[in-house]
């Protein structure tokens, strides 16, 4: 049985007490998360020690950085390092995220290097891929998706692979209320099952978790849930809404 897994990105948003107002709310709603259920809130790198602390102790609870550096360490002024992450105990990192490659010109080649350092310090990254509109449009999605996996994660062991949680999040999806149809996500996440199975095998391709993003509301999620190569969402706006995420991780299959 894969993990389903219902993760918010706060992206830059919140100040420190709503931030704490939102995770002890769900944490209250949420006395126990079924065993096999995972909810992983990805807050801003001022958060981080405070959210680890306020979820300590609480299983099915998971605190996530946005974001590392592709560097271990060094003069990198600003920067954020993974080993940083992990000597305050957190367990994922997002990496990837479409405007992360749009804004910061994230490239492939940095990417797989965060995989490794992320990996390096038993951080299990989530990442992201997603393809553009006029792709969607006018090109081949699955083809593009696929090359996007294969440029940062060819370096990875298997092992590693084996760890890894992909984000399927198509660009024109994102924040902009325009869902992927049940059908589009499931089509895409098989699609990228299949890469993964032909690439490393039976075994990796059915134990990855393989979340969809894009405009997750609590109206949706129920539907896009249940495809069954879909296991759970990256929910970026309605994570801010303690009843709109809490009515998003009760939708988890
Ligand atoms: C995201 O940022 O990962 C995301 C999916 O955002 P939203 O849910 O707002 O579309």
């Amino acid at each position: 049985m894969r993990k389903k897994i219902a993760a918010a990105n706060w992206k830059m948003n919140l100040s420190w007490k709503e931030g704490e107002e939102l995770i002890n709310q769900l944490l209250d709603r949420h006395a126990e998360i079924p065993s096999g259920h995972q909810v992983i809130l990805a807050v801003p790198f001022p958060y981080l020690a405070l959210a680890a602390r306020l979820v300590a102790g609480r299983a099915g609870f998971a605190i996530a950085a946005q974001n590392c550096y592709h560097m271990s360490s060094g003069a990198y002024t600003g920067e954020v390092s993974a080993s940083m992450l992990s000597s305050i105990g957190i367990q994922y990192c997002i990496l990837g995220h479409s405007e992360r490659r749009e804004y910061q010109q994230e490239t492939p080649a940095q990417l797989a290097d965060k995989l490794k350092l992320c990996f390096g310090q038993s951080i299990t990254p989530i990442f992201c891929c997603g393809e553009s509109l006029s792709i969607r449009e006018n090109g081949d999605p699955s083809r593009f998706v696929r090359k996007q996996l294969d440029a940062s994660l060819s370096q990875l062991t298997a092992a590693q692979i084996a760890q890894l949680v992909i984000a399927y999040e198509p660009i024109w999806a994102i924040g902009t209320g325009k869902t992927a149809t049940s059908a589009q996500a499931q089509e895409m996440h098989l699609a990228i099952r299949s890469y993964l199975r032909v690439t490393y095998g039976n075994n990796i391709a059915d134990t990855i978790p393989i979340l969809y993003g894009g405009s997750v509301k609590s109206n949706n999620a129920t539907e896009i849930f249940a495809n069954s190569d879909v296991d759970g969402g990256l929910v970026g706006g309605a994570s801010l809404i303690a009843d709109e995420f809490s009515a998003i991780i009760k939708a988890l299959p």
